[in-house]
């Protein structure tokens, strides 16, 4: 970590644009059927039986939601394709291509991008989705990164965020509020190497913290679970900006309200123990954090037995009414109301 490796640099220029799109996606081979024609034309062509079509794009820009003194090029490109498979899980369906645009100045070598694409190709490969297209260009200053996904679901199997309805249970996939650590393990470590650059960290109390942030995984288990089960959704989002902000979310859009129980939100030990050593309040952490990349999704009722006692899922809740307000019932009782702080919200304290 922050080592300046003094590896070979190759300059962009050297290849030109076809050149490095060449070089960077040559080992590409197709893998669904609906992948008719990827990379090499004006367009790529797609052809979907029957299915309804998702579709979802997210822009990363550098400086503002990474920074490259701590995170690995390698793990930016998995991390990146991550964030916009979760979007097409958290529909309910499957991700089947990715298309990657990238802006980059000449600040990075050759062998950046061959990193940056390490990863993307590895999350592909994991995810089983194409890499079909994308775009390249030069930026003045900083690295961008935007990736559309693409994905099919049966159009009943679509769920939406709007389905809620009071009595539902709210169910939360994994665990959440790692990932904000592991960003305040980081951001700590960045600190401490700029007043000590031989210092070397221990960080065995907070690899899981980290791994979440800089190695997040894409729920695509969750759509096959369900479907497993036999229990189809009535709402469903991903966990991007914190616990909170996403269940406001979901009653917002389907005009409800909530009760979330403090004691019943998922915890890896690692957050408990690392919140009590920074002083942090692990609840906040857990509402606020963010980056989880995990699924919240509310169930009716009569479908509790079909998912009581899996491992995967969590029932941390239920919907009420709207006039009733969301509320988070505290450890001793409480009720206190829901409020809407994403992490940038916390980062900015
Ligand atoms: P055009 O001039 O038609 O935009 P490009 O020269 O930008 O075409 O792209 C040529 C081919 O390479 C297209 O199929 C495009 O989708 C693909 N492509 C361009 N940049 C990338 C990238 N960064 N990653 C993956 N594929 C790319
Ligand atoms: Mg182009």
């Amino acid at each position: 970590m922050f080592e300046d490796k003094n590896e070979q640099r190759t300059p962009l220029s050297e290849l030109g644009e076809f050149g490095l799109i060449q070089h960077l996606t040559s080992m590409v081979e197709l893998q669904h059927t609906s992948s008719i024609k990827g990379i090499g034309d004006d367009a790529a062509v797609l052809e979907f039986d029957k299915k309804q079509i998702l579709l979802t794009t997210d822009m990363l820009v550098e400086g503002v939601h990474f920074d490259l003194s701590y995170v690995p090029l390698k793990h930016l490109g998995y991390k990146s394709v991550m964030v916009n498979l979760s979007d097409v899980y958290a529909m309910n369906g499957n991700a089947t291509q990715i298309t990657v645009s990238i802006a980059v100045s000449n600040r990075f070598p050759l062998e950046a991008l061959e990193e940056l694409y390490e990863g993307i190709h590895l999350a592909c490969k994991k995810y089983n989705v194409d890499l079909i297209g994308g775009d390249t260009t030069s930026s003045t200053k900083g690295l961008i990164i935007s990736i559309t996904a693409i994905g099919e679901a049966d159009k009943e199997n679509v769920v939406y965020r709007n389905g809620a309805k009071p009595n539902d249970l709210l169910v939360v996939t994994g665990d959440v509020g790692a990932s904000y650590l592991g960003l305040q393990v980081l951001e700590r470590e960045k600190e401490v190497f700029k007043v000590n650059p031989n210092s070397q960290p221990d960080l065995n109390n907070y690899t899981y913290l980290i791994e979440r942030q800089l190695k997040p995984e894409a729920r695509k288990d969750i759509p096959q679970l369900l479907k497993a089960l036999e229990v189809k959704p009535t709402s469903m989002i991903d966990i991007s900006d914190g616990l909170s902000s996403e269940i406001i979310h979901i009653c917002t859009q389907s005009k409800v309200g909530c009760n979330l129980f403090e004691d019943k939100i998922p915890l890896d030990p690692q957050v408990i123990s690392t919140c009590e050593e920074f002083n942090l309040d692990s609840t906040t952490i857990a509402l606020s954090g963010g980056e989880d990349y995990e699924l919240l999704f509310t169930i009716a009722l009569d479908d509790f037995d079909k998912i009581k006692g899996n491992p995967n899922v969590t029932v941390i809740g239920h919907i009420t009414e709207e006039r009733d307000g969301k509320h988070l019932i505290t450890r001793v009782g409480q009720k206190v109301e829901l409020t809407a702080q994403g992490w940038n919200a916390l980062s900015n304290k």
